[in-house]
């Protein structure tokens, strides 16, 4: 998987440059694949070629038009989900069937939910003026966007944002992570042979330099980025600075909240995909587990007990629940945390280590530490891997309270067996998400955060409406 070129304005171009990008594999940690690095110049032969689609065609085209060049990329991707799917698994260590779920079956769907937005699309409307007689509101497409986009869901991240700018008329400049760039290559050549027009979508591999090269460019007229808090802030400066909007999909530390009459085989069903999807590596996951002090030490039991059953190994292996973190670097960050636990005072009730039966590969044993003061570290910090944070509370008001002591908000969950009783609770948490009894990413509703987790929303009409913008045109008589 060695590339020597990138895919700008319709075609595989040469680098500017000559350095490279190493892909390592995150359970071999050998080179999987590299690619060339762009340079500043790159970017702006990408920008370059993404505002020559956005004038020349692509963002006076008809909504159908596109509709209809939007579905040629879903079976486009469709026919590379195994492509697609293996190589994001080798690059971050996602679990293959949710890899294939996340990063191919859904990324197709949500292609296709966008060409049906687009076809229903209304940019026109002609409103009656409360003074006397009419104005008309129309939507255009905002023009070239950056997407910046994070490792951990590398393809899916980069769909949300792709799918719904395309739909509304606009052309995009797309930076990977370069941990997880080869995926990008497949999805291009699904551009390619979709007669996707040229310049409509481009890709620019590189580190943060680059991005923040592409936010502050003259020809940008939308940054859209996913990725930590802390970038979020770097890259809002710059966009206040310019007066650029932006939208900032961020990081979390969600909660999830157990009410007293919760069926806790069902908890402990969820909580792969609730709490540690993608081993952990989830923005949106449930983190911090809410106990009441009526079940404490049987809901510890239980969450240690099902942490401790886990199947940690080879994300490509069948039946594997939990696979390898990213990268070294970050493996060392969560390695951190565990430590920061271990001296809180905190009691680890499973993991904590290494798993011992492998020699290489990124690994670390799902982890979970009770008795969790919620203002320690381990409460607070995103940590982006397999641990799991469990604190008591006494009455649901102190649960609400808890899950809202947090810099973040972007997911979390109730798990009750009174329906009523736990969506009044889920209407409590601060919080742009959350579910009951489960947590379910609809790509028909609104994703995004509250507090240091985000700005803009995801998914939904609401997605689409943010790559437009308005203009109100008064009629005089
Ligand atoms: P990161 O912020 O380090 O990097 C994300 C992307 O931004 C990368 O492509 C990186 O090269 C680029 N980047 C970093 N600093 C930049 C800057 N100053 N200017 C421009 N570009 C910059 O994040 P990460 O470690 O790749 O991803 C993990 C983080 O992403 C976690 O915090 C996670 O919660 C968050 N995330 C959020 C969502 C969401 O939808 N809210 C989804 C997935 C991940």
């Amino acid at each position: 998987m060695d590339h020597k070129t990138f895919f700008i304005g319709g075609e595989w171009v040469q680098p500017s440059g000559s350095n490279r990008i190493d892909v390592i594999n995150a359970t071999t940690e050998e080179v999987l694949g590299s690619v060339p690095e762009a340079e500043p110049a790159d970017v702006d032969r990408a920008v370059a070629a993404a505002r020559s689609a956005f004038e020349s065609g692509w963002g006076q085209s008809a909504p159908a038009e596109r509709a209809d060049v939007l579905d040629r990329v879903a079976d486009a991707l469709e026919k590379r989900i195994d492509e697609l799917s293996l190589v994001i698994s080798q690059q971050n260590g996602m679990p293959h069937e949710l890899s294939r779920a996340f990063e191919g079956h859904y990324v197709v769907s949500v292609f296709r939910y966008y060409a049906q937005q687009a076809r229903a699309m209304q940019t026109e409307e002609l409103r009656a003026s409360p003074l006397g007689s009419s104005t008309e509101v129309r939507r255009s497409p905002i023009g070239v966007v950056a997407g910046i986009v994070p490792w951990n869901y590398p393809v899916l991240l980069a769909v949300s944002k792709i799918a719904p700018a395309m739909a509304a008329g606009c052309t995009l400049v797309i930076k990977p992570s370069p941990g997880t760039v080869l995926d990008s290559f497949i999805f291009a050549e699904a551009v390619q042979e979709a007669r996707v027009p040229a310049g409509v979508i481009n890709w620019v591999p590189g580190g943060r330099e680059l991005g923040a090269y592409i936010v502050s460019h003259p020809g940008v007229d939308k940054v859209s980025f996913t990725g930590s808090t802390a970038a979020g802030r770097a890259i809002g400066q710059a966009c206040g600075a310019l007066l650029r909007p932006v939208s900032l999909e961020l990081g979390g530390k969600s909660a999830a909240i157990i009410l007293d009459d919760a069926d806790l085989d069902e908890v402990v069903n969820g909580l792969l995909h609730v709490a540690i999807p993608n081993n952990g590596q989830t923005c949106a996951a449930s983190t911090r587990i809410l106990a009441p002090a009526s079940r404490y030490d049987e809901i510890v039991s239980a969450v240690a007990a099902w942490a401790t059953s886990l199947k940690v190994g080879d994300p490509l292996d069948p039946g594997t629940d939990v696979g390898p973190l990213a990268s070294k670097e970050h493996r060392d960050r969560v390695e951190g945390y565990i430590a920061a636990g271990r001296e809180s005072g905190a009691r680890i009730v499973a993991g904590g280590a290494r798993p011992s039966q492998f020699n290489r590969g990124w690994f670390v044993e799902p982890t979970v530490f009770a008795d969790v003061d919620n203002s320690s570290t381990i409460a607070q910090a995103e940590i982006f891997g397999p641990v799991l944070a469990i604190i008591k509370y006494d009455t649901e008001d102190d649960a609400v309270t808890i899950a809202n002591d947090s810099e973040f908000g972007l997911g979390g969950s109730v798990w009750s067996t009174d329906h009523e009783r736990a969506l009044s609770v889920a209407r409590r948490v601060q919080t742009g998400t959350i579910g009951i009894n489960g947590y379910a990413l609809d790509f028909n509703a609104p994703f995004g955060g509250v507090k240091a987790s985000g700005l803009g929303r995801e998914f939904g009409p609401e997605a689409l409406a943010g790559y437009q913008q308005l203009k109100s045109i008064y009629h005089a008589g």
